[in-house]
């Protein structure tokens, strides 16, 4: 058994949560005012994940870099393999914000976007 404390991200109120794990589940919680308080916590414990955010090499008159973000939450274990991966990616101007720039090769299907327009 393992005691954790946790701030949902949920939505605004960011109640604190106290949880108490067993090695495959969440044997308790509180603190939480809702019931999404709980699936934070599973996912947060057992598959913590996040939005991707970090820049790229583009070949552009006024701008080096392009900043980018995955379009969902990327699990945390894999996101300094992306990123190697992000450093091998040149893209070249013209981009329009929210444009696939790179789709990660997993089973979660997600794309890295353009996160602004850079027109030349
Ligand atoms: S437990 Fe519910 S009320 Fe509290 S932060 Fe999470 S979503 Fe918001």
């Amino acid at each position: 058994m393992e005691n954790k404390k946790l701030t949902c991200i949920s939505c605004p109120e960011g109640c604190i949560l106290d949880v108490i794990t067993d090695d495959c589940c969440i044997s308790s919680i509180s603190g939480n005012k809702c019931r999404k308080g709980l699936s934070f916590a599973e996912n947060e414990i057992f598959n913590p994940a996040r939005i991707l955010t970090t820049t790229v090499s583009i070949g552009s008159e006024d701008y080096s870099r392009l900043p980018v973000r995955s379009n969902i939450a990327v699990p945390k274990k894999d996101i300094f393999k992306i990123i190697e991966e992000l450093k091998k990616v040149k893209v070249k101007a013209p981009v329009r914000m929210g444009e696939i720039i790179f789709k990660i090769n997993n089973d979660y299907k997600a794309s890295i976007i353009a996160g602004m327009t850079i027109e030349k």
